[in-house]
């Protein structure tokens, strides 16, 4: 697993990217020029892996005072719908990127596209192929051995264009016909063996509506839409190293302007799945709520858990670019919300399992409002009040009848500090017929009130509480991690079955918490600190007296106290 130094720090070394960037504003290559696109599919939401891609296009424009485009790959007319453009504007904005006027569509370019195409059929560089899919695959050879030369691939220029435009018009038939780039079929890049540039699709397109028959393949309308928007750097995954020389070689056959490829690991994270496909089948099946569901690695289902842009945008910077696909921990994730919240988060006590405590020392009908910091060493902050009273409830495991050695908190005889509040010793336990603990009965020490305290009495704990009398109640959802295993797909192996890894305990709602007063004024999407249990994030399904708060992230910083180790 790639863990990456956990530093707070922006590395100042640069990376091979941004050497590369450097190097070309050095040299003039690009006029002085940075000019970076961020290129969805509009096929699904965007998860964190596409966080990573915009960070990595818009953070190098902004380093670089150049300016980068969204545009929208929607060349497959089959899987895009107009919820996902929007869903992905959103998000792109969401975490910080403003692309300005720069929003373009592939589709836009379907006039110019099919004009290049022409242009290559004049050019004796690509030719129309009556063959099968089955059959070029048949004769496209193995990356050892030469592939076949299609026997339409000699066919004239005049015939070509006659059969392309035949195609446009809706002639033919979907799979009778596609137009083919006349490479090289012996390259022992299978990606040069003339391969297709234009198939026949007789879908309705969410923009161009019926407009089209044919529609461009990836490969083709990617280097040309990135030549069209004179990109200057065109980032990308991995996977499409191979692709390069295909992407070079369309640019170079119609000498039009030429941006460079520059190719990144794709992040991959544990215990989740990240392909928009797998994400769809999750949804689709209902075994999660929504592409927002806080389980899941989308930008919106993170939103939705309490993430904060400017943690994403830290998460991506500590991650850094390789040229070597890796699985990132996502304890590194969390460790970088944590690292946010604690410093932006007001507190707040919550008490997630509760046990009754009458304190026997104050009068029926008791009222102290005591103050509270929001956020510690954050005085412009300022404090909330919160109510004491008789009766309040403490955490069920702040307790303990027959204690270990070094157990700090509250125990038979023994003494606790209440945070904000007042020093307390318990005098009895209540139970019930099966044993069951119904109240703890305790003293308070006048004198201990917190900040003010004369009392001489030495305390090892301090534990969070919340009045019974003023208490508010909410449904927590306490989530897990979504998979059982670090790599599900890996996992399942070949047509495995990845979803039998689904961790069944990943979302557990708790009905059981008490809240102390101050949050019923919380609104949706706002994020506490639950005093010593962990983040939490006001859900968008809260109504007025039924309120929902989604667990963003644990307390415990196991991922820091590793580093440290
Ligand atoms: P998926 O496999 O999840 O559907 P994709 O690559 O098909 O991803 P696109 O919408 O085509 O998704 O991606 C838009 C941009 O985001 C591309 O430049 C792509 O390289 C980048 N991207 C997608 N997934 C990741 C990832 N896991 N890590 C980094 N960049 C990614
Ligand atoms: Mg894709």
């Amino acid at each position: 697993m790639d863990n990456p130094e956990v530093g707070t720090e922006k590395e100042k070394s640069l990376n091979f990217i941004e050497h590369i960037v450097k190097q070309d504003l050095e040299t003039g290559k690009y006029q002085g020029n940075v000019h970076t696109r961020f290129p969805p599919e509009p096929n699904g939401y965007l998860h964190i892996g596409h966080a990573k891609s915009i960070c990595l296009n818009f953070g190098i424009a902004e380093d670089y005072n150049g300016i980068t485009n969204l545009r929208f790959d929607d060349t497959n007319p089959s899987a895009e719908e107009v919820e996902y453009v929007n869903a992905i504007r959103e998000d792109v904005k969401w975490l910080g990127y403003d692309w300005e006027d720069r929003e373009y569509f592939s589709s836009n370019y379907f006039d110019q596209l099919y004009g290049f195409a022409v242009d290559l059929i004049k050019l004796g560089k690509a030719f129309v192929c009556d063959l099968t899919q089955e059959e070029i695959a048949q004769r496209r050879g193995t990356p050892t051995q030469p592939g076949e030369e299609s026997p339409y691939r000699n066919r004239s220029v005049e015939e070509n264009l006659a059969l392309f435009e035949g195609m446009k018009n809706g002639d033919f038939e979907e799979g009778t016909k596609v137009l083919r780039a006349k490479i090289d079929m012996s390259s022992p890049n299978m990606h040069l063996r003339d391969p297709a540039v234009y198939r026949i699709k007789k879908v309705p397109h969410h923009r161009t509506g019926t407009t089209w028959s044919i529609y461009p393949m990836y490969d083709y309308a990617h280097c040309m839409s990135d030549s069209i928007e004179k990109i200057t750097h065109s980032l990308c995954t991995l996977e499409f190293e191979v692709h390069r020389p295909l992407y070079d070689w369309f640019l170079d056959a119609l000498d039009l302007y030429h941006p460079h490829q520059i190719e990144f690991a794709r992040l991959n994270l544990t215990n989740t799945v990240m392909s928009k496909r797998k994400l769809l089948e999750l949804v689709q099946e209902n075994l999660v709520s929504g592409w927002d569901d806080p389980r899941l690695p989308t930008i919106s289902g993170l939103r939705r858990r309490g993430y904060t842009p400017e943690s994403i945008r830290n998460f991506a910077d500590r991650i850094g670019v390789a040229k070597r696909d890796g699985i990132i921990d996502m304890q590194l994730l969390e460790f970088s919300i944590r690292e946010d919240l604690n410093k932006t988060a007001p507190r707040a006590m919550v008490v997630l399992d509760p046990i009754k405590v009458v304190i026997t020392n104050l009068p029926e009908g008791y009222q102290e409002d005591l103050q509270a910091i929001n956020i510690p060493g954050n005085e412009e902050a300022g404090k909330r009040v919160v109510p004491f009273s008789r009766e309040i409830y403490i955490e069920r495991d702040d307790f303990m009848e027959d204690p270990p050695k070094k157990y700090f908190r509250l125990a038979p005889g023994g003494v606790v500090r209440l945070k904000y509040a007042y020093i307390i010793q318990c005098n009895e336990v209540i139970k019930d017929d099966k044993g069951e603990i119904l109240e703890i009965r305790c003293e308070y020490f006048p004198e201990s009130k917190s900040g003010e305290d004369t009392s001489g009495i030495k305390v090892k704990g301090t534990i969070h509480w919340v009045s019974t009398d003023s208490a508010i109640e909410a449904e927590l959802r306490m989530y897990d991690r979504l998979f059982t295993v670090e790599d599900p797909i890996a996992e399942a192996g070949e047509d495995g079955d990845w979803k039998s890894f689904i961790n069944p305990d990943s979302l557990v709602r708790s009905t059981k918490a008490k809240l102390e007063p101050s949050l019923i004024s919380a609104q949706a999407g706002n994020r506490f600190q639950f005093e010593r249990k962990g983040y939490f994030c006001l859900d968008q399904d809260s109504k007025e007296g039924s309120l929902v708060f989604n667990q963003t992230v644990a307390l415990r910083d196991s991922w820091a106290k590793q580093q440290k180790k």
